[in-house]
């Protein structure tokens, strides 16, 4: 029989990152420019099949605007095997703060989390304010996957959720 997998993953940023729209895109590849910020859902599921077979489920918890009170955050994030801190390619001070997220995850999460930096709204680049290099140079020094997506366009949404879905096994 094929291995199921199951593991909590959760998304961290600074608020209308576009957490929710990657999510939204992810699980039911749709996207939309009015919607009000942070759906509130508690969490949405999602399932990655490896080529070995191995299914690999995500369940997915959107902060729902709980980045605002920071001191819901470690409930939030214990117990998640992979975690997905946003900032928007437009907004310098957004990766500052997905930064401050990595740092306290370093600190008090699971050691054995697996972390991805992303880079939202791939779509915006002519309002670009955060380099490819830079951000990557970051995410390469502390050891972590780095993309860039845009919820809007979907670019690169899948390949993130691909790349950890292949990441976890090895570490779980
Ligand atoms: P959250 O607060 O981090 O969950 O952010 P939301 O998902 O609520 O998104 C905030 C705003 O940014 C909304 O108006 C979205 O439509 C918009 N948005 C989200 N992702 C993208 C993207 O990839 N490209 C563009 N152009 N807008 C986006």
């Amino acid at each position: 029989m094929s291995k199921q997998l199951q593991f909590k993953l959760v998304l961290l940023g600074e608020s209308a990152v576009g957490k929710s729209s990657l999510v939204l895109r992810f699980v039911k590849d749709q996207f939309d420019d009015y919607r009000e910020s942070t759906i509130g859902a508690a969490f949405l599921t999602q399932t990655v099949s490896l080529e070995d077979g191995t299914s690999v489920k995500f369940e997915i918890w959107d902060t729902a605007g709980q980045e605002r009170y920071k001191s819901l955050a470690p409930m939030y994030y214990r117990s998640a095997a992979c975690a997905i801190c946003v900032y928007d390619i437009t907004q310098s001070a957004s990766l500052e703060k997905a930064k401050s997220w990595i740092r306290e995850l370093q600190r008090q999460a699971d050691p054995s989390i697996v972390i991805a930096l992303c880079g939202n709204k791939a779509d915006l680049a002519a309002r670009r304010q955060v380099s490819q290099e830079e951000a990557q140079k970051f995410a390469e020094e502390e050891g972590l996957m780095w993309c860039e997506t845009s919820a809007k366009t979907g670019e690169g949404v899948n390949d993130i959720f691909d790349r950890i879905a292949h990441k976890l096994p090895q570490v779980a």
